[in-house]
Parts: C-alpha cells; sequence; structure tokens
C-alpha cells in the first residue's frame, strides 16, 4: 500500500517556505531554517539577561521601600 500521495502536496506547497522556519516565540520567519537555533539562543539569552535586570531592580525597589 502507498500513502505517498498525500505528501507529495506538502512539498509542492510553496518552495520558499519549505526550508524557512518559524521562531515559535516571537513569529519570525527564519531562514535558513539552520539559523532557527542561533535564534532561539538569543531569545534565551534575552530572556536570561532580561529576568536577571529585573530582579536587580526588585531588589533595589524593595531596598528603597525600606530606606523610605
Ligand atoms: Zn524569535
Amino acid at each position: 500500500m502507498r500513502s505517498g500521495s498525500s505528501n507529495s502536496k506538502t512539498i509542492s506547497f510553496d518552495r520558499n517556505d519549505f526550508r524557512a522556519a518559524k521562531c515559535e516565540k516571537c513569529g519570525t520567519k527564519i531562514y535558513p531554517a539552520s539559523l532557527l537555533d542561533a535564534h532561539a539562543m538569543r531569545h534565551e539569552q534575552r530572556d536570561r539577561w532580561f529576568n536577571d535586570e529585573l530582579r536587580k531592580l526588585q531588589h533595589t525597589f524593595s531596598h528603597m521601600r525600606d530606606l523610605a
């Protein structure tokens, strides 16, 4: 039994889209798809940096409230 007829539709879908990957975080289309890893890593680093800065800020604010 063959079930390849449905697969050929996906391949002819869009040649430009075929190798592009979509970032699930920001919805950006990454081309070529191999760059998605680097892109996702940048998200991760930015998130980590943001969380660190946020924590520092919250720490500072809580201390300011203590001094006031
Ligand atoms: Zn992204």
